[in-house]
């Protein structure tokens, strides 16, 4: 598969995703590194079988990352979530574009900085990878 059909195919998913709910899954996450599905359903009053499906989507086109496990407000293991973010400036403004199985191109729009980021079949950030010029 070429490079183009990839990102183009990433780039799709993303602007599917980029429905209210899932927007709102993202922004929400974004602000609450460490989240856990549970607490987004409880932030913004949404039905947890509502939040799963759009933090699968958002884990699947590797615009969030599993970070650790995490306490839910009822006190049961969920995993925490953060959003993919920029290791030069921290930002989470970025293009993600798949590059294999389990391997993510990043590109941040608000430094222009280029990295690579490992994440397992469950979307557990493994590496990222700093050494794209
Ligand atoms: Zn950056």
């Amino acid at each position: 598969m070429s490079m183009t059909v990839t990102s183009i195919e990433a780039y799709y998913s993303i602007k599917k995703c980029s429905a209210q709910k899932c927007l709102e899954v993202r922004q929400y996450v974004e602000a609450n590194p460490g989240s856990t599905n549970e607490d987004i359903a409880a932030a913004l009053n949404m039905k947890i079988q509502s939040v799963t499906p759009r933090t699968r989507e958002l884990k699947v086109n590797g615009l969030l990352w599993i970070t650790g496990k995490g306490k839910t407000a009822s006190g049961r293991n969920g995993y925490a979530m953060s959003s993919a973010t920029c290791p030069n400036c921290m930002s989470t403004k970025l293009e993600v574009s798949r590059e294999g199985e389990g391997m993510f191109g990043y590109y941040c729009y608000t430094c222009g900085h280029r990295f690579r980021a490992r994440l397992s079949e469950n979307s557990e950030l493994e590496e990222v990878i700093d050494d794209v010029q």
